[in-house]
């Protein structure tokens, strides 16, 4: 996968060169590149933002380096048939992040993200690479960060992990959190007593079966007690009949 972030801080994305994204590069099994948006200003001051029209408070992202940075790092890198990149944009107005979405992501070969900071990008930007290549809003929450470098970071974490070969145990997705719609059932490891507190016996039995079946009832506890909204959403085949007494 081939990524491209532009932004006007390059230093906020330095740790993707650490951990499993940097271990991802270093295999090869991603290419980042990370741009900075005042490489595409003209001015002495390098200026990328100027005030709203219609007024209010803060400033707004110019649209030409926007215009000229995605013109340069959009372009289609010469192989025959080769797909445009898929644009994303952080935004508390985009749509939620979601490890379905995540998924999606990761089945595209060429993502660039383009970090907006104050009041956001001048709309026009989105408009017009809206014609020329699938464009996706994506918010992290219902909150309002400082810029969108922090979120390319998160969304690039949950994306990356899902590329064949990034995680030693590929089986780590199928049983987490998310990935059936369900939350993960509570984790222990040694000693199997910590102060007073003993991991629950059934996971030292070294019964499968009885293992399996104590996790799937976690799991379904947990959400029912912690995000209930996740279990309307589940299609009906998800649950049997014995998670339904659950
Ligand atoms: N004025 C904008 C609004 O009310 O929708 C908020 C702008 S915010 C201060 C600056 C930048 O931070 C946004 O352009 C976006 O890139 C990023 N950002 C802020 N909150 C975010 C969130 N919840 N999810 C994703 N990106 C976010």
């Amino acid at each position: 996968m081939r990524v491209d972030v532009v932004t006007i801080f390059p230093e906020y994305l330095a740790p993707l060169d650490l951990s499993l994204i940097g271990r991802a590069r270093a295999a090869g099994i991603l290419d980042v590149a990370v741009h900075d948006l005042r490489t595409w200003t003209s001015d002495v001051h390098r200026t990328v933002d100027d005030t709203p029209y219609g007024g209010g408070p803060g400033m707004v992202m110019r649209p030409e380096p926007w215009g000229e940075a995605l013109d340069a790092v959009a372009s289609p890198d010469g192989s025959p048939g080769s797909e445009p990149p898929h644009l994303v944009v952080p935004s508390p107005a985009g749509v939620p992040f979601t490890q379905p979405l995540a998924h999606a992501l990761a089945g595209e070969s060429r993502l660039i993200f383009a970090c907006g900071r104050y009041e956001g990008i001048d709309q026009r930007v989105l408009d017009y690479a809206a014609e020329r290549m699938p464009v996706t809003e994506v918010s992290l929450g219902d909150y309002v960060l400082f810029g969108g470098e922090v979120a390319v970071l998160v969304i690039l974490e949950a994306v990356v992990r899902l590329l064949p070969g990034v995680l030693g145990n590929a089986d780590s997705l199928v049983e987490e959190s998310h990935a059936d719609g369900l939350l993960e059932a509570p984790v222990y490891t040694k000693p199997a007593q910590w102060r007073d507190l003993p991991v629950p016996e059934v996971l030292r039995s070294g019964d499968h079966g009885k293992i399996a079946r104590w996790r799937r009832d976690q799991s379904l506890l947990r959400t029912a007690g912690r995000r209930p909204d996740l279990l309307p959403a589940l299609p009906p085949q998800a649950l049997d009949k014995r998670d339904r007494a659950t």
